[in-house]
């Protein structure tokens, strides 16, 4: 997709703070954190959202929450908690059209969500 921003990111064209990354998913900072640790985990590949996905892609969505797991872990939220969020569609707010699963700790979360 030429015009996405995380294939650009995914691709090296946009620099962002890169957390991890290997052949199937690339994990990065949030460009605007709302929590002290506020990482975006997206595929390798172009998917819209999670209505796009298709067979055979549940590996993929398996290795991001492991990878949101580890990452947490890491950095000591295993403890205390985190929250994974992926927004899918108008009403989620999702803003950019490439699957990107939220990591988001440090902080009292609120639920529900607003
Ligand atoms: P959404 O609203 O689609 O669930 O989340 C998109 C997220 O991407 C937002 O939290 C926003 O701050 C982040 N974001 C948008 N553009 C960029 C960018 O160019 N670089 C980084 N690192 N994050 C971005
Ligand atoms: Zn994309």
């Amino acid at each position: 997709m030429e015009d996405c921003i995380f294939c650009k990111i995914a691709h090296g064209q946009v620099e962002s703070q890169i957390v991890y990354q290997d052949e199937h998913l690339v994990a990065f900072d949030d460009i605007n954190p709302q929590a002290p640790m506020h990482v975006l985990i997206i595929p390798r590949v172009h998917i819209s959202s999670l209505l796009e996905l298709g067979d055979g892609d549940e590996e993929l969505v398996g290795r991001a929450h492991r990878l949101a797991a580890r990452i947490a872990r890491e950095r000591g939220y295993d403890r205390r908690g985190f929250r994974v969020v992926a927004n899918c569609g108008q009403d989620a707010g999702q803003s950019v059209p490439h699957l990107h699963f939220h990591v988001i700790g440090g902080r009292a979360l609120q639920w529900p969500p607003g």
